[in-house]
């Protein structure tokens, strides 16, 4: 059988569709690191965690952001079902910068009642946030 020479992404959340489309490759931040994907992929299923997900349209590379979900990978199909997702277009970066700073603030300070776990994924989330609309920019 010949190999697909595209990919159906498809990237959901429980609030809404982020997109559904004809892709050339796509990369997913699992658990256990990024995620290459082409044309004709084996099968496989992941979690995914908190980070980027770009997808290549010919010339043209989309950003967004996702943190928590699973992955779905099939030869000619990739479908993202994410907790949180955003398209870099819709991040409000002034929101981000400020979740960074808040959780910066939390991670040096030496108040025993902090929940440094929490701080540090929330500090986690706004840099990719950040740097999905940094990688946006960096090519528009
Ligand atoms: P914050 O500290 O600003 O609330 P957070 O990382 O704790 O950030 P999440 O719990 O990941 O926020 O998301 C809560 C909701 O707000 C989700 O629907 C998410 O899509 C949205 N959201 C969070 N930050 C942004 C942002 N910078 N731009 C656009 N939407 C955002």
């Amino acid at each position: 059988m010949a190999l697909p020479e595209k990919i159906h992404l498809e990237i959901v959340t429980p609030e809404k569709q982020l997109f559904s489309g004809e892709v050339d490759s796509v990369t997913v931040p699992s658990t256990t690191g990024y995620l290459g994907i082409l044309p004709g992929h084996a099968p496989l299923l992941a979690e995914l965690g908190i980070g980027e997900i770009a997808y290549r349209i010919g010339d043209r590379t989309e950003y967004s952001f996702c943190s928590w979900g699973f992955v779905e990978v099939l030869p000619d199909r990739v479908v993202l079902l994410a907790q949180e997702a955003e398209m870099a277009s819709d991040i409000d970066i002034k929101r981000a910068e400020e979740s960074k700073m808040r959780a910066e603030k939390m991670l040096s300070s030496k108040d025993s009642n902090i929940d440094f776990d929490r701080a540090q994924l929330a500090l986690i989330r706004a840099i990719s946030r950040l740097n999905a609309v940094k990688h946006r920019t960096a090519k528009h």
